[in-house]
């Protein structure tokens, strides 16, 4: 076990690193940050700052020399990263867990492999493969197998001439060409894993999104009563097996689609999730805490969730006069979300809001998830 007042390293800086930062700073631990931006959420507040690139080997001596752990926030940290630093010291998850997580070619793979459920998609590596991919794919999405997040790096396609004309925008890369599914709702499992091969997972959320970016969750998910239990107890068990088949070691969401009342994993990410926020203030204990355990070989907490949740993500365009991204910059008005009864405010301290830039989030907590809902719905329509 490793115990306070030990150092933990993290690699990456935003806002999920900065969650884990105070998690650990509550628990007595101090935590190092790497990342390149000075103006990092995660290394404002971390004990030291090491801003250098990731693949610094001098930085990440100093990384080794100065932790006792070390873990990351974010999937594209480099595998050569990973491997490096575990010479050294534990490092979780280990470099081969995070390799099938940040690419969708090798997720794919990983999740057919194991006899996953996932949705029908073809490996895009050359033109010919998309003119040899079955017409039942079409409509489709087309994703870059690396580095897409928030919707970027993707491409809906009507068919394979959609398809090709996408392929050359992407320059080439390799890619995963997605059928399009008709959505009933998107849901979401986050689960903490430690290395005896204990698993806690949190309840499932259910998951809105808008233009590609998550908007809101809604937690525990509120299913259609026919599905309610099933698929919400369904998408834990699964996204338990992708932890255990993967050796897992730390916090790991889970995204699924559900279409027909059936689930397919769209993807995981090898770190806190965006829709697991919520567990900082309607649970025993939050994502991040469990990650901080899960790398400290501390026992995992159980994850009860003591209250209904629903949060919603603050994008930079709030910012802006209309609160679309257009007119004068200015801070919103918080005012009116602390008026909210059961309403969290989170702020990240990002130095500059440009739209689609994940700024904070609020979460409004109470007993009825109906009211919760209702107030968070009015929360974000009044500061919107
Ligand atoms: P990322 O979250 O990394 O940007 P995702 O693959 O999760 O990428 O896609 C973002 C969102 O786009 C999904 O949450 C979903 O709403 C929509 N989407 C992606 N792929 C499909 C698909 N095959 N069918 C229907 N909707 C999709
Ligand atoms: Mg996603």
């Amino acid at each position: 076990m490793i115990l306070p007042p030990a150092t933990l390293g993290m690699l990456g800086g935003g806002q999920l690193g900065r969650f884990f930062v105070s998690a650990a700073h509550e628990m007595g631990y101090k935590v190092w940050v790497l990342d390149p931006d000075p103006h990092s959420p995660a290394g404002l507040i971390a004990d030291r700052h090491l801003v250098a690139a990731y693949d610094d080997y001098g930085a990440l001596d100093a990384l080794a020399a100065g932790c006792a752990a070390v873990t990351t926030e974010f999937e594209n940290v480099p595998a050569d990263t990973l491997d490096y630093l575990g010479k050294f010291i534990p490092v979780h998850p280990a470099a081969s867990a995070v390799a099938v997580c940040q690419n969708r070619i090798a997720e794919k793979t990983f999740l057919a492999d194991h006899g996953l459920p996932h949705g029908p998609c073809a490996v895009i590596r050359g033109e010919d493969d998309i003119r040899s991919a079955p017409a039942a794919l079409f409509p489709a999405v087309l994703k870059v197998a690396r580095f897409g997040y928030d919707g970027k790096g993707q491409a809906r396609v009507a068919d394979a001439e959609e398809a090709l004309a996408a392929f050359q925008h992407f320059k080439g890369e390799p890619c995963v060409l997605e059928k399009m599914l008709a959505l009933d709702c998107e849901v979401s499992v986050v689960l903490a894993r430690d290395e005896t091969g204990a698993v806690r997972s949190f309840p499932a959320g259910d998951n809105r999104h808008r233009n590609g970016i998550l908007d809101v969750t809604i937690a525990p998910a509120q299913l259609a009563a026919s599905e309610a239990g099933g698929v919400a107890t369904e998408a834990q068990r699964i996204a338990e097996r992708i932890a255990e088949r993967l050796g897992y070691v730390g916090t790991l969401g889970v995204e699924f689609f559900v279409c027909a009342g059936e689930l397919f994993v769209n993807e995981m990410a090898p770190r806190p999730h965006n829709s697991g926020h919520h567990t900082l203030d309607a649970c025993d204990v939050s994502q991040y805490e469990q990650q901080v355990r899960a790398l400290c070989g501390l026992p995992l907490a159980a994850p009860r969730q003591h209250s209904a949740a629903v949060m919603v993500n603050l994008l930079g365009e709030l910012w802006y006069a209309d609160g679309k991204g257009h007119g004068a910059y200015r801070e919103p008005d918080w005012s009116v979300l602390h008026a909210v009864p059961g309403l969290r405010l989170h702020l990240y301290g990002k130095h500059h809001a440009r739209p689609g830039r994940k700024m904070g989030h609020f979460t409004v907590v109470g007993d009825d998830p109906g009211t919760v809902l209702e107030r968070a719905l009015g929360a974000r329509a009044a500061i919107g």
